[in-house]
């Protein structure tokens, strides 16, 4: 069931030079889907445009369509798109005035939701369950999200961007910047959120694309130059 499709995007940031060239592609829901290709090859520019942050830059030029659900999300009201595309970065980034509770909670201060004190606790409890990470912090909650080790800051900032049950979640090298027995839990909670999700993670590292993806793309110079399964893709002659 496809839930994500990429018609004719092509953006750019100076006249003349596309950072995303005409990217054609569909993604099915409950799929991990790896991007890769080098250095401003246009991988993180393709990802904001998806949850609509390419607008922060100034002038940034966009043409073609995304379509979430068969709706342009070009054409969405940004706070809708935001509230249906999670985005986890390279960094974990807990917000550092905030708790850990906090923290899971706050896409919905952001996006203007109200919550009950009783829905909160649920949606925390709920959040960090998901991730692995109930049991550690359930009697730390108050406490910073940046009193945290780096993994678990990491699973902290999965848990805020999913709080809001976005369609899609998209993660910038969500694993770059941890050790190896975080960036294992982390992979493994990857492949546990493809049942409710549909993920799209940048990645350099071609054995954790291995791992956990279901197709893979490769950019080069802001085109899609290949995109299949990834089972194809790294059995290929
Ligand atoms: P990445 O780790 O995704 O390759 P970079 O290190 O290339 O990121 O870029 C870091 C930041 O600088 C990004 O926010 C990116 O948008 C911005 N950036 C990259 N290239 C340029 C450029 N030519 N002019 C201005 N900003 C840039
Ligand atoms: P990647 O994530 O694959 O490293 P980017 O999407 O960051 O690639 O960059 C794609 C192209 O867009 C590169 O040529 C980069 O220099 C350029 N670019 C990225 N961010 C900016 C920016 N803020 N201003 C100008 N050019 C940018």
């Amino acid at each position: 069931q496809p839930i994500l499709e990429f018609k004719d995007l092509s953006i750019s940031y100076t006249p003349g030079k596309n950072a995303v060239e005409k990217v054609n592609a569909t993604i099915n829901e409950n799929t991990i889907t790896a991007i890769m290709g080098p250095s401003g090859c246009g991988k993180s520019t393709l990802l904001r445009a998806i949850n609509r942050m390419h607008e922060l830059y100034p002038n940034i030029k966009i043409s073609g369509e995304i379509l979430l659900k068969n709706n342009n999300i070009l054409s969405i009201d940004p706070i809708l798109v935001r509230r249906k595309i999670g985005m986890v970065f390279q960094r974990p980034n807990p917000f550092p005035n905030m708790s850990i509770f906090e923290n899971v909670l706050a896409g919905y201060g952001l996006n203007g939701i109200k919550l009950k004190k009783s829905q909160k606790k649920e949606i925390v409890e709920e959040n960090l369950r998901n991730v692995g990470l109930w049991e550690e912090v359930k009697d730390s909650v108050n406490k910073k999200g940046t009193f945290l080790s780096g993994g678990q800051q990491q699973r902290l900032c999965i848990a805020r961007a999913l709080a809001l049950k976005p369609e899609v979640l998209l993660m910038d090298e969500p694993t770059s910047a941890l050790d190896p027995i975080s960036t294992n839990r982390i992979e493994e909670l990857i492949l546990d959120l493809k049942k409710d999700y549909t993920i799209l993670v940048v990645t350099h590292n071609m054995s954790q694309a291995a791992r956990i993806s279901d197709n893979s793309m490769f950019m080069y110079l802001g085109e899609l130059v290949e995109y299949d399964s990834t089972r194809q893709m790294f059995t290929k002659p």
